[in-house]
């Protein structure tokens, strides 16, 4: 079956592809390498041992996208990654992450051809600061902490009117909590163009020499050590997540369908236990300071995951010890 996979070659979607090949499916690859490289592309082959389809379109020009449907009549399932995805640089360019997170979505549900399984990258940032942890998914969305939540959760509303217009909409909105690591080739993961945001490139880019200091956002925060607690999970098992999505949308026997799931380890870690459980297991100094709190963090998140793995049959099978290693093993591969 022919899976289209938009953001098919950033951090997230390079895996879902790897593992969409493993397990039978062709897929089609959407991207406009705003925040990737085209050598994912070659990457994603050597991994596959397979020649992959691969076009560069923005998703946000409807006319590329209708074009695109109207050309490919083939595809069987979507996966859309594609997105803008940095919470700093949605708060300094409100507008960019509107224009680009909302219209590619628009487009996409509106000119995807009925009936075909859909499954969408959300995020646990949908729920704003919820007061509750673990975070269950009855949990409604909350204040939105900055634009790119925002985007989010009105891309989540759109898919809701979606549903509620078709008669024939099959969704899962999967709503990631922190992935992190990297496939174990070492060939792919997560790469940003800029300087990172996030904890664990930026930690692995310190460790690796690329950066001075990982500076800890604050730690006066009220969780056992201070910094923040997050629910970070590795990257291969959240790919493996996408696959049973699909999947169950492939088989399940009613016409229409919507759900939103959370994907997470149901663990709280804190900043500072990440950083010392890296340099554990990996046997390696992180360099760190403690600054000031980042503004828009949140305190705690953390997943309740029982209803992806009642629904999906999914549950995650790699260790935060695993993650990290995997993480460490790409960026010692991305400084050869
Ligand atoms: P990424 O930036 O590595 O990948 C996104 C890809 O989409 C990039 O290759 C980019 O070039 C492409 N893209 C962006 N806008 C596009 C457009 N208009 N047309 C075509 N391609 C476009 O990000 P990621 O970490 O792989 O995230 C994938 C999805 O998961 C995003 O929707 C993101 O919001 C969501 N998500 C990510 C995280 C995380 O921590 N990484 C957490 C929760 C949700
Ligand atoms: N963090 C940090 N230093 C960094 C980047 C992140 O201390 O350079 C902290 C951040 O405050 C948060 C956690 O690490 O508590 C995870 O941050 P990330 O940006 O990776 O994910 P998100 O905040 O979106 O959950």
């Amino acid at each position: 079956m022919n899976i289209l996979v938009t953001g098919g070659l950033g951090y997230i979607g390079s895996h879902v592809v790897v593992c969409l090949v493993e397990n039978g499916y062709d897929v089609i690859i959407l991207d406009n390498l705003s925040n990737s490289d085209i050598s994912v592309l070659s990457k994603l082959e050597k991994i596959t041992n397979r020649k992959l389809n691969f076009k560069e379109i923005d998703l946000g020009i409807e006319d590329h996208v209708k074009d695109f449907f109207k050309k490919n009549t083939n595809i069987e399932g979507i996966i859309h990654f594609a997105a803008l995805k940095s919470v700093g640089e949605s708060v300094r360019k409100p507008n960019k992450y509107f224009q680009n997170n909302l219209n590619a979505t628009i487009n996409i549900l509106k000119y995807m051809p009925e009936k075909v399984p859909f499954v969408f990258s959300s995020s646990c940032t949908v729920y704003g600061s919820a007061m509750k942890q673990p975070i269950n998914e009855s949990t409604p969305h909350g204040i939105a902490e900055s634009p790119y939540g925002k985007t989010k959760q009105l891309c989540e509303k759109l898919i809701n009117k979606k549903f509620f217009e078709s008669k024939n909409f099959k969704g899962i909105s999967l709503r990631y909590f922190n992935p992190i690591g990297a496939h174990q080739s070492g060939l792919i993961g997560e790469n940003p163009k800029n300087i990172p945001e996030n904890l664990m490139p930026y930690l692995t880019q310190v460790v690796g020499g690329r950066r001075k200091v990982l500076t800890i956002f604050g730690d006066d925060y009220d969780t056992k050590d201070g910094t923040c607690i997050r629910d970070y999970i590795h990257i291969m098992d959240l790919a493996e997540a996408h696959i049973k999505a699909i999947d169950y949308l492939i088989n399940i026997k009613v016409t229409k369908f919507l759900e939103f799931l959370n994907i997470g380890t149901g663990i709280g870690v804190s900043v500072l236990e990440l950083v010392k459980t890296f340099e554990k297991s990996t046997g390696l100094k992180v360099n760190y300071s403690i600054g000031k709190r980042r503004p828009g963090d949140i305190e705690k998140a953390y997943a309740q995951t029982n209803k992806a793995k009642q629904i999906l049959g999914w549950k995650p099978k790699y260790t935060l010890t695993n993650a990290l290693k995997s993480a460490w093993n790409w960026e010692k591969k991305s400084l050869i």
